[in-house]
């Protein structure tokens, strides 16, 4: 949408099109949140002048795309359950305003506290400053949130991120850009570890957030996520748990003695993840964190 030629309307057109948002926004059981913060991302207005609907009475304001088109899409958030993040094109995230668009999963909330275990684990680490100015990998990185947030929190360390769609490299780069830490970053497309093959037995850490809901209930989830994101970022598989299992068997070749293995998981996975991590024989230190919903989200170890 940025891409656009900005487009100029009165306040009063914008204040005009708002009401008429919220109104769909609550007979279509949207949150009529939304609309306020679709046009502060878009159109620049703050919290103070949407609370005091000051901008009613400014002469012009500068849209990305034409009203008519912005409702088009407003429509469809509403009929089609449209995540209104792909309408904005961004979504907050940790510090960062990501760029999102359909070829990416939205990053989620819970997602974030995978970068506090990643940075708390190292920190207590005896082996700390080799673990931070190691390589690390962020496999299946969709948006590069995590990448991202990797390579800013661990300020010294080289981050290799990889995914299998390209449409998914090219925002992650994007993303790499915006941040200012595309110098830290190698991003590659491909499958899992293996464009990663040269640096086997290298890596100070892995860490994913896996495709990981079974396929049998991926039509009970809401119809913005299973009518509009990525199937490739969320289908894990019979029981969820194809990908989780893949890089279990395969992250301890690229993994260095004491490197870390942190994946997202869902809810009920908690038990067989850390089985199997058990039962691969390669682990030790094998934790398991909630998110702040109390659900065990997270699996952590460490290589032999
Ligand atoms: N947390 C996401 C959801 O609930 C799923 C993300 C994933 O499969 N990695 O939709």
């Amino acid at each position: 949408m940025a891409d656009q030629q900005p487009k100029e309307i009165s306040g009063l057109q914008l204040w005009q099109w708002r009401q008429a948002a919220i109104y769909g926004a609550i007979a279509a059981d949207v949150s009529p949140a939304e609309v306020d913060w679709l046009l502060q991302e878009i159109a620049g207005l703050d919290r103070l002048a949407l609370r005091l609907e000051s901008f009613k009475d400014w002469p012009q304001i500068q849209l990305p795309l034409p009203l008519a088109e912005l409702d088009l899409l407003w429509q469809k958030r509403l009929k089609e359950r449209l995540p209104v993040q792909y309408i904005a094109g961004v979504t907050p995230w940790r510090k960062f305003k990501i760029t999102v668009s359909p070829g990416v999963l939205i990053p989620r909330p819970e997602t974030e506290l995978l970068i506090d275990i990643a940075v708390a684990a190292v920190a207590k680490s005896k082996d700390k400053l080799r673990l931070q100015q190691g390589q690390w990998a962020d496999l299946g990185t969709g948006s590069g949130s995590i990448a991202i947030a990797l390579a800013d929190a661990l300020p010294e360390a080289r981050i290799h991120a990889v995914d299998y769609s390209s449409a998914a490299i090219a925002i992650a780069q994007i993303n790499a850009q915006n941040a200012k830490l595309s110098d830290r970053i190698k991003f590659y497309q491909g499958y899992w570890w293996e464009p990663l093959e040269s640096f086997k037995g290298q890596f100070s850490g892995m860490v994913s957030n896996p495709p990981y809901i079974p396929t049998s209930i991926m039509s009970t989830l809401q119809p913005e996520v299973v009518n509009h994101e990525p199937h490739l970022a969320l289908d894990g598989g019979d029981d969820g748990l194809d990908c989780i299992r893949y890089l279990i068997e395969t992250s301890p070749t690229y993994l260095k003695p004491g490197g870390m293995w942190l994946v997202e998981m869902m809810a009920g996975q908690a038990d067989t993840v850390r089985e199997m991590l058990q039962n691969q024989g390669s682990y030790c230190n094998i934790e398991i964190y909630t998110d702040l919903a109390g659900i065990e989200r997270f699996a952590f170890a460490q290589r032999l």
